[in-house]
C-alpha cells in the first residue's frame, strides 16, 4: 500500500513540479503590472523551491528502493504483491505475474512499466 502510493507519486512527482512552475509563472506575470515586488520575490523562492523540489525527489526515489529491496528479499513482487512468483537471473528481479523487472539496487526496468498494473 505504502508503496503503491509512493510508486505513483514517484511516477507523476516531476510532471507536476512543472505545471506547478508553469501556473507560478503565469501568476508572477499578472503580478509584474499589479504589485511588483511580489513577482521578484517569486523569482528567488521559485529558485529555492526548485532545489527542494530536487531534494525531494532524490529522498522519495531513495524511499521506493528501499521499498522495493525490502519486499524483493522477502520474495514479494513490489507492484502485484505476489509471492513466490519472483525469478532472480544475473542481478535482476523478474515477476512472473506482471513482467516488472527490478535491478537488485531497487531501480525498476522502465521498459517492464506497461504491465505493471494489468491485472
Ligand atoms: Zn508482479
Amino acid at each position: 500500500m505504502l508503496f503503491r502510493m509512493l510508486y505513483a507519486l514517484n511516477r507523476w512527482y516531476a510532471l507536476a513540479v512543472l505545471w506547478i512552475y508553469i501556473a507560478l509563472f503565469v501568476l508572477a506575470f499578472a503580478l509584474m503590472f499589479i504589485f511588483p515586488p511580489a513577482s521578484l520575490a517569486m523569482v528567488f523562492l521559485g529558485v529555492i523551491g526548485l532545489g527542494v523540489a530536487g531534494l525531494a525527489f532524490k529522498a522519495m526515489h531513495a524511499a521506493q528502493s528501499a521499498l522495493v529491496r525490502r519486499m524483493i528479499s522477502r520474495g514479494q513482487c513490489p507492484l502485484c504483491s505476489e509471492t513466490n512468483q519472483y525469478g532472480q537471473r544475473e542481478g535482476q528481479f523478474a515477476c512472473v505475474r506482471c513482467n516488472a523487472v527490478f535491478l537488485d539496487n531497487g531501480m525498476e526496468v522502465e521498459a517492464s512499466r506497461d504491465h505493471a498494473f494489468a491485472s
